[in-house]
Order: structure tokens, then C-alpha cells, then sequence
């Protein structure tokens, strides 16, 4: 499965590096080379949506005592995943962005482990 590639309009963008494409970790196109990524706000909302999913219905299997309806939840948040990612738009990012976002990256690292320390 290849997705549109947002600098050159080709299908230059393996679905697994779409799906784990971020500022600091972008995409490459094959036919063009071209980076690009999935915005930080459309991978986190696919997470929640299918974390909401699963929560909602465990908690209805365990009020119904339903395995079956635990295992349509999981389906239905499998789904919901795929389709979300098939539809995420890529956005161009370029190569002194993802610099940027990488120093940003070790920067929070730096803070957290800060943090973490006292
Ligand atoms: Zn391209």
C-alpha cells in the first residue's frame, strides 16, 4: 500500500513509514525524496479515538459479561485505526524543519529526565 506522496503528487510513500512518520522522524518519498509526515494533532487523535473504543466497550463486557462484545470493540478499533491512517493526510516537511524538530525532541528529553531527576 503506497500513499501520495504531497511534493511530487506520486504514490512514493510506504503505508509503514506513513504510519510512524513525525516531525523528527519523517517519511521519504521513493520517487522524489521528498519528506513529509503525518501532523503530530491526527496521529494522537487516531490513538484516543481507538483507546476510547476499547475502554467503552471492556467496560460494556465487563457490565454485560460479554466476551463478544469486548472482541466487536477491538474489531470496530482496528478498523477505526486503519481507516483513520489510510486517510491522515501527509504534510511536506523539510529537511531543516526535522532538524529543528529533533533539537526540539532532545531538548524535552533533557527537560523530562530534569524533571526526573529531582
Ligand atoms: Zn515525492
Amino acid at each position: 500500500m503506497k500513499y501520495t506522496c504531497p511534493s511530487c503528487r506520486k504514490p512514493g510513500v510506504g503505508g509503514i513509514a506513513k504510519r510512524w512518520s513525525s516531525r523528527g522522524a519523517p517519511a521519504t518519498c521513493e520517487a522524489c525524496g521528498g519528506l513529509s509526515h503525518v501532523l503530530a494533532s491526527t496521529s494522537n487523535g487516531i490513538w484516543a479515538t481507538g483507546v476510547v473504543i476499547v475502554v467503552a466497550s471492556l467496560i460494556g463486557a465487563l457490565g454485560l459479561h460479554s466476551f463478544l462484545l469486548f472482541f466487536s470493540g477491538l474489531v470496530l478499533a482496528i478498523a477505526c485505526n486503519l481507516r483513520a491512517w489510510k486517510r491522515a493526510k501527509l504534510v511536506p516537511i523539510s529537511k531543516e524543519s526535522v532538524a529543528h524538530a529533533k533539537t526540539a525532541n532532545w531538548f524535552l528529553a533533557g527537560i523530562f529526565v530534569l524533571f526526573g531527576l529531582n
